[in-house]
This record gives structure tokens, C-alpha cells and sequence, in this order.
């Protein structure tokens, strides 16, 4: 059997880039640069200016009485500059008058015919400088993360209109099983409603994929093979779920051996016993097991971070937290389990996490209502009460 950091590190070896494309700023949120750095052309703010509404003035003048000679207001120059024993009224964002040096805010003074009193020296606050947030020429690095609304305020700040962003992966959703039918459709005798492929295109809209759900096939290896191969040319990926394991309507391995390569993996994970793993026409192809639980889990651990390393980024992308377990919750000694959890901020710093229901793979209920994964090493029986693990935040804390 495989570890997860083996099977995984097969898996990313697959991983390649997805090919760039210009994205307008206003479509930017959640979409990942081709590069993280960006060279400023223009000074941020671009000219000195001020962060109050009040008075430009000259900081020798004051404290003083100075006679207004004139106003700057956002968007336009000053039409008049400050001399000494005058003031310029200056409005938040306007540019500094000539000759002015400081602002007293309005707050501060008091006006009357034309005159203004300044109690106070100026404090030297108030006055924002050309490029005091970035200087033309200046490298801006962004984290290298999908975009955020401050990373896209940046980019605007900076000028930038448009960026060149990887295309969102394209994953192709197979769900495969004689039992399956759409939700809606009444069910007959042995049948139920397919998850999986409503699950799995979620999830990978949820690690920046686009996903491209196939007609569901029953399994019989020619179909699986005709609606395989007939979507392959237009993704970059496909992940099947069910029929992957070692019994006699098992076909996704057969189907992914015959048409290309596969290694099928044993891992040391739970859920997700056995996985597929292939490349057909040298695009990888992933059989996850049925179960939804596991489909979902399988694809938190191997799916999610192939997709981002196909937009180049690393990891999986989630925060992890320490918990304490808030009660013992069984396992498989021999496997690695994700257990599922609810976490909470126990109000001194730390979390504890509570089992989030039944942890059976075919248990979906357990799983969203779930917002972390608590992550118990092989060799250990069972998430014992008390003790901290690992876990990753799926979802919010509650
Ligand atoms: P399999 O991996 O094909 O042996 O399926 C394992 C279990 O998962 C069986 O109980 C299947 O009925 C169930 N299953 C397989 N595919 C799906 C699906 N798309 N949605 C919900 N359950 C499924
Ligand atoms: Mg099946």
C-alpha cells in the first residue's frame, strides 16, 4: 500500500500548467496570474495629496490666523497655491496646493470671514506623498494565490486593466455504476441518485477548475471507454468515480489500461481504499472510488492540489488547524484517516472538534455538516479524546 505523500507526489508529477489567457480585471476574482509580479509604471497614490478634509497650509504658519485664498478638490489641480499666512481649503484625495505643507483637518480649526484660526501645529499626519504606497518602477509581488478583492484593488491602483491568468483547468466528471440515476428520476428497484457527479463538479469549481460533467455511463467497459475517450480532447483532466475497485462490474482500470497506462493504487487513506490513477492520450485520468464520502475525501487529498498545480499553485490551499479531540472516534489502524468534523473555537485560542456524525463512506449527511478534516496517522486506532491532531479547515468555523 502506498502512503498519501506517495500516491500524491505521483499524481503532481502529472501536473502541467494550463495555458495563459488576458482576463479583464472585473472578471479577475479567484483566478490565478500567470505571474505573481508586477512592475508599477505609475506612482501610487500619483501625486501628494491629502487624507482629510481641512486646510493646506504652511506648518511655519501655524498656530495662526490664515486667510483662505482658495479650494483643491478631488480630481482637479489646485487652482491657487499657498503663501505665507494663507490656507488652502482641501478636500480628501485633493492634490496639495503649491507651497503648502501640511493639512490641519477641519475638526481642528475654526473658520470665520474668510479667515481661518489654526490652534495647533500641524502634526505632520494628513498629507499623503506621491508613490508613498508605490513608487514607479517598484516590483509588486502578490501572494501567489487566486486573486483576492484587495489583489484586484492593487492591480487597479497600479493601472493595470487586464491580466494574463491560467485558464481554469478543464475536469472532466464521470460517474459510473448500472445503479445511477439523475436526481428527479424516480428510482426502481436497486437504483439510487448520483452525488458524485454533482459533488465532484463542485469541488472542482471550489479548487479553480472548470468542470465538464459526461453523460453518466453504466458500467460496461465499452461505454465507459466511448464516453471517456470522446471528452478527452477537450480537458485536462479526467476523474471518473466508482467502479474502480476489484469487483466483476469494476471496468474504470480496464478502460484506462486498455487506452493508455494506469497504476492502481492501494493507499494508506480512509476513506478511499483503492484509487486509479492513469494517463490516456497524455492526459491524466483519476478513478476515485464510489462511495461519495470517499469520492469527496479522495478528492480533498489528490484531486484538489493537482488542479491547482495545473494553475500553478501549491498545496492544497487550506488552513490547517490544531484541535483537541472532543471525544474518541475510531479508525483503521493500518490507514491514515480524515475523520469528519465539526471544530470550534473553544475561546482561549485553540479548537476542539466533535465527531460530525457517523463516519461511514457512503455517510454524506456526517460530511456536510462537517467543516474539517481531522487528520489521524497510520498506527493509531482511533482519535482519542483529549489528544491534538492536525486538521484542515474545509469549511467555516462554527
Ligand atoms: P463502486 O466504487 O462502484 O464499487 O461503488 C461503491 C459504492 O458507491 C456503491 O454503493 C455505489 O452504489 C456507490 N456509488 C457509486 N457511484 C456513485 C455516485 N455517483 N453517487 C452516489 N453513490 C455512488
Ligand atoms: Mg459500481
Amino acid at each position: 500500500m502506498l502512503s498519501v505523500e506517495e500516491a500524491l507526489g505521483a499524481i503532481l508529477a502529472h501536473a502541467r500548467v494550463t495555458p495563459t489567457e488576458s482576463l479583464q480585471l472585473d472578471r479577475g476574482c479567484g483566478r490565478v496570474p500567470a505571474a505573481f509580479r508586477f512592475t508599477a509604471a505609475v506612482d501610487v497614490p500619483p501625486f501628494d495629496n491629502s487624507s482629510m478634509d481641512g486646510f493646506a497650509v504652511r506648518a511655519a504658519d501655524a498656530p495662526g490666523e490664515l486667510r483662505v485664498v482658495g479650494e483643491s478638490s478631488a480630481g482637479a489641480a489646485a487652482d491657487v497655491a499657498v503663501a505665507e499666512g494663507t490656507a488652502v481649503r482641501i478636500m480628501t484625495g485633493a492634490p496639495m496646493p503649491r507651497g503648502a505643507d501640511a493639512v490641519v483637518p477641519l475638526e481642528a480649526v475654526s473658520e470665520r470671514d474668510g479667515v481661518v484660526s489654526v490652534p495647533v501645529a500641524p502634526s505632520g499626519a494628513y498629507l499623503r506623498h506621491a508613490g508613498e504606497d508605490t513608487r514607479r518602477g517598484d516590483v509588486v509581488e502578490l501572494a501567489a494565490a487566486p486573486l483576492t478583492p484587495a489583489a484586484i484593488a492593487v492591480l487597479a491602483s497600479l493601472g493595470i486593466g487586464a491580466v494574463e491568468a491560467r485558464r481554469r483547468p478543464r475536469v472532466a466528471i464521470l460517474s459510473t455504476g448500472d445503479e445511477l440515476r439523475a436526481p428527479g428520476e424516480p428510482l426502481g428497484a436497486g437504483q439510487i441518485h448520483d452525488a458524485n457527479s454533482f459533488s465532484l463538479a463542485a469541488a472542482v469549481a471550489e479548487a479553480g477548475g472548470e468542470a465538464v460533467v459526461l453523460p453518466r455511463a453504466v458500467d460496461d467497459p465499452g461505454v465507459i471507454a466511448r464516453v471517456l475517450l470522446g471528452a478527452l480532447s477537450e480537458v485536462d483532466l479526467v476523474v471518473a468515480s466508482g467502479g474502480v475497485s476489484v469487483g466483476r462490474h469494476d471496468h474504470v482500470r480496464t478502460v484506462i489500461e486498455a487506452n493508455g497506462s494506469v497504476d492502481f493504487w492501494r493507499i494508506r487513506v480512509q476513506p478511499g481504499k483503492p484509487l486509479a490513477f492513469g494517463t490516456v492520450r497524455d492526459r491524466p485520468v483519476i478513478g476515485l472510488p464510489g462511495n461519495p464520502v470517499s469520492a469527496l475525501v479522495t478528492f480533498e487529498i489528490f484531486v484538489r492540489p493537482l488542479i491547482r498545480a495545473m494553475l500553478g499553485l501549491r498545496g492544497h490551499g487550506r488552513a490547517v488547524i490544531r484541535v483537541v479531540s472532543g471525544s474518541r472516534i475510531g479508525k483503521d489502524r493500518e490507514r491514515r484517516a480524515y475523520l469528519r468534523v465539526v471544530a470550534r473555537a473553544r475561546g482561549d485560542g485553540g479548537y476542539v472538534a466533535e465527531s460530525a456524525g457517523g463516519q461511514g463512506s457512503h455517510q454524506l449527511r456526517p460530511l456536510a455538516a462537517a467543516n474539517a478534516l481531522v487528520i489521524v496517522p497510520e498506527g493509531e486506532e482511533a482519535a482519542e479524546e483529549g489528544r491534538s491532531y492536525d486538521a484542515l479547515l474545509t469549511g467555516e468555523l462554527a
